[in-house]
């Protein structure tokens, strides 16, 4: 015997017994007055009702009238009725119980479907958070089937995707069919015992996305799920030995349609960010490389047919021009330094020789050869004599102070100092450099360290690469520091990089 024949059986049994009770301490040992026996009855009837549904109740009722007729309601023994009034009794006993079972009932059913909509809810909601989680299109794809599995409790989900006939499976043997019934006997591959071809299969997975509403589950079938982007059916998921409400399907069909809706628009839109990516910098590198190479090799060239043409140049005269080819030569040579460095720094090709350095020693190496170029310019460096040291590679941490200085150098006015500092903070020390230059454009501010940027109003005017401060921020966080820049138009730009303080052993 089943189990669920074994409960019913245990039920009419307890019915039975209840019924036999109430007639038994009424008719034998408490003579009460009809009321009181009714009522009792009635309670019996509404309890059954309560737990255990209409069905029961119904049944209960009969049987309690028929035995208030026979043991209570007078010629007593019998189940014929005297009185007229008892008639009315008995079928007021009988309607009563009636109605007040199916009332008991519905509440109970009420609450019932109450409490599947409010768990329905939340494994709806659930889902959702989950679905949120996968990054991209083809992680979410994979996830969604094995994720409805858990949510919904089912052995088995596929997930079926017109788009290229994908199909997607909770449980990799098994491929759910649409018209077959599920029964956790079958073996897998299959659920129909035989082996389906891919297009058999995909066939059948398409009819039931065409389906235009859901089908609810039915004689052990799979639940179908159609998914729609707009109204175009898209797809379809079908869940196996599951029960769904119809706002339960929709609510799911919504929420994996739109899941997987909004990954392929953040994956489209990461696609075309790092297309127009693509595109600036390749236009900047043409820019940068069309100018910057261009401006010193025109002027070599330029320089070098002067020398072979005109051979009866004066000494002086061919001294500028050899000058001016050995300036732009170093020219060039900084700008293909810079191009390699960076593409190191990007390839995270550069090993960093870290140390305990005094950062006093570095700036000042650095403002020295700043000077060897600009005897003129004011550089005022205010360090106090107890910095700790910092943790860097001496090499590249010259670098970027002295791109800092010669940056300071460049964009502001020649008779104006340029200030260098150095603060610990934490566990770190941040130094700067201030200029009283033209400052920057707070739009520009934090475009200024991509590579290839060059301020708008800086581009005509001064010469660059673009690539000085992208090196920089490179090299900095590669010591595990950040580089930032405060700045005020006409007041001049302050740049400040940290470095970890080094810990003394
Ligand atoms: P480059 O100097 O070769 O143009 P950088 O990467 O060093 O390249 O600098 C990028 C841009 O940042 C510059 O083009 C300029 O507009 C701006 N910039 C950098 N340093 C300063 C500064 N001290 N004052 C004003 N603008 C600056």
């Amino acid at each position: 015997m089943s189990l669920k024949r074994m409960v019913e059986a245990v039920r009419w049994l307890l019915i039975a017994s209840g019924l036999a009770s109430i007639v038994a301490l009424y008719h034998h040992y408490y003579r009460a007055n009809n009321t009181t026996v009714a009522l009792t009855l009635l309670l019996l009837v509404l309890v059954v009702a309560g737990s255990w549904g209409l069905r029961y109740a119904l049944v209960a009722s009969f049987a309690a009238t028929a035995l208030f007729n026979y043991y209570f309601l007078p010629p007593i023994g019998t189940f014929t009725i005297a009185d007229t009034q008892n008639w009315v009794a008995l079928f007021a006993f009988l309607g009563t119980s009636i109605y007040a079972s199916h009332l008991a009932s519905r509440i109970r059913e009420e609450s019932h479907e109450a409490d599947t909509r409010r768990l329905e809810s939340e494994m709806l909601y659930r889902l959702g958070r989950q679905l949120l989680q996968p990054e991209n299109v083809a992680q979410l794809l994979n996830f969604i089937p094995s994720s409805v599995a858990n949510a919904f409790n089912s052995p088995a989900v596929t997930l079926y995707l017109a788009d290229g006939d994908r199909i997607y499976l909770s449980d990799p043997k098994r491929i759910s069919n649409p018209h077959v019934a599920w029964n956790s006997r079958d073996a897998p591959p299959s659920a129909d015992g035989a082996e389906r071809t891919r297009s058999e299969i995909v066939n059948d997975l398409r009819e039931a996305m065409m389906q235009p509403t859901f089908r609810p589950p039915d004689e052990g079938l799979p639940v179908a799920i159609p998914l729609r982007v707009g109204v175009r059916p898209s797809g379809v998921v079908l869940l196996e030995a599951v029960s769904l409400s119809r706002e339960t399907m929709e609510g799911l069909s919504g929420l994996v349609a739109m899941s997987i809706e909004r990954a392929e628009a953040l994956e489209d839109s990461a696609r075309s960010k790092a297309a127009k990516e693509t595109e600036r910098l390749r236009t900047a590198l043409l820019d940068s490389v069309t100018h910057e190479l261009r401006t010193p090799l025109t002027s070599i060239k330029a320089s070098i047919s002067a020398l072979l043409s005109q051979q009866t140049l004066d000494a002086p005269a061919r001294k500028d021009l050899l000058t001016v080819i050995d300036e732009e030569s170093d020219r060039l040579n900084r700008l293909i330094e810079q191009a390699v460095e960076m593409a190191q720094l990007d390839a995270h090709k550069v090993q960093l020789d870290l140390k305990p350095q005094p950062i006093a020693a570095l700036i000042y190496a650095a403002v020295e050869q700043c000077r060897a170029g600009q005897p003129e310019r004011d550089f005022r460096v205010s360090l106090s004599s107890f910095l700790p040291n910092v943790l860097a590679d001496k090499a590249w941490i010259e670098k970027v102070l002295a791109n800092l200085l010669g940056n300071a150098a460049k964009y502001s006015p020649v008779d104006q100092p340029i200030f260098i500092s150095a603060d610990p903070q934490k566990e770190m020390l941040a130094i700067s450099v201030a200029d009283r230059g033209a400052g920057i454009d707070p739009m520009e501010q934090s475009l200024i360290f991509d590579k290839f940027y060059r301020g708008q109003g800086q581009r005509s005017r001064v010469s660059g690469t673009g690539m000085g401060l992208a090196i920089c921020r490179a090299i900095v966080s590669a010591h595990g520091g950040t580089i930032a820049v405060t700045s005020q138009i006409g007041h001049g730009s302050v740049f400040t990089f940290t470095l970890p303080i080094a810990r003394p052993n």
